[in-house]
């Protein structure tokens, strides 16, 4: 006869937000929910050059497994995301490329700069050559390195689940954010 499987694993769950905890309630406020939703279940879109994405490759695969924060679900269209993960070196010809699916995505929507590359276009401070993605779009987190390990992607990707978690609903909508747009041309 066969033995049950024994599991010891933890499991982590996520911790409910701050608010207020009695007997058989909670209560607390509708961005935090939000906030806590959206962190815990990103949609990243992998726009992946060069070596970097390997990397991610590597992130996204059974020993790091991307999929322990929720976001194992990758897109491939600007449509269905709301992270865009940029890796790898960006060529000028490839700027408005970027540019178009970044443009593609709809609100709410995240940048990750990955590598040195993306970040400043790293070792390549050449006449084709990018030197920083930021130069068209805005970016939320930068992760250093050429190229950086797994675990230094997956502490930008923490770092953007804090972003995420903790934004409010009004930003989107405030004056400083349309003024971060138009300095980058977009409406
Ligand atoms: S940062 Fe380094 S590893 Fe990443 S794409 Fe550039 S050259 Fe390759």
């Amino acid at each position: 006869m066969s033995r049950p499987v024994q599991y010891n694993a933890k499991i982590k769950t996520v911790e409910a937000p701050e608010g207020m905890m009695g007997d058989g309630f909670m209560a607390t406020s509708l961005e935090k929910v939000v906030g806590l939703a959206r962190k815990n279940s990103i949609w990243p879109l992998p726009f992946a050059t060069s070596c970097c994405g390997i990397e991610f490759m590597a992130t996204a695969a059974s020993h790091y497994d991307i999929a322990r924060f929720g976001a194992e679900r990758m897109s491939f269209s600007p449509r269905q995301c709301d992270l865009l993960m940029v890796m790898g070196t960006i060529s000028k010809k490839m700027g408005p490329v970027l540019r178009q699916v970044y443009l593609q995505m709809a609100e709410p929507r995240w940048v990750l700069s990955v590598g040195a590359c993306a970040c400043s276009g790293g070792i390549f401070d050449t006449y084709s050559v990018l030197q920083g993605i930021d130069q068209i779009i805005p970016v939320d987190v930068y992760v250093p390195g050429c190229p950086p390990r797994p675990e230094a992607i997956i502490d930008g990707f923490l770092k953007i689940q804090d972003l995420v978690g903790e934004e409010s609903l009004r930003r989107r909508n405030s004056d400083k954010y349309k003024d971060l747009m138009q300095a980058y041309g977009i409406q």
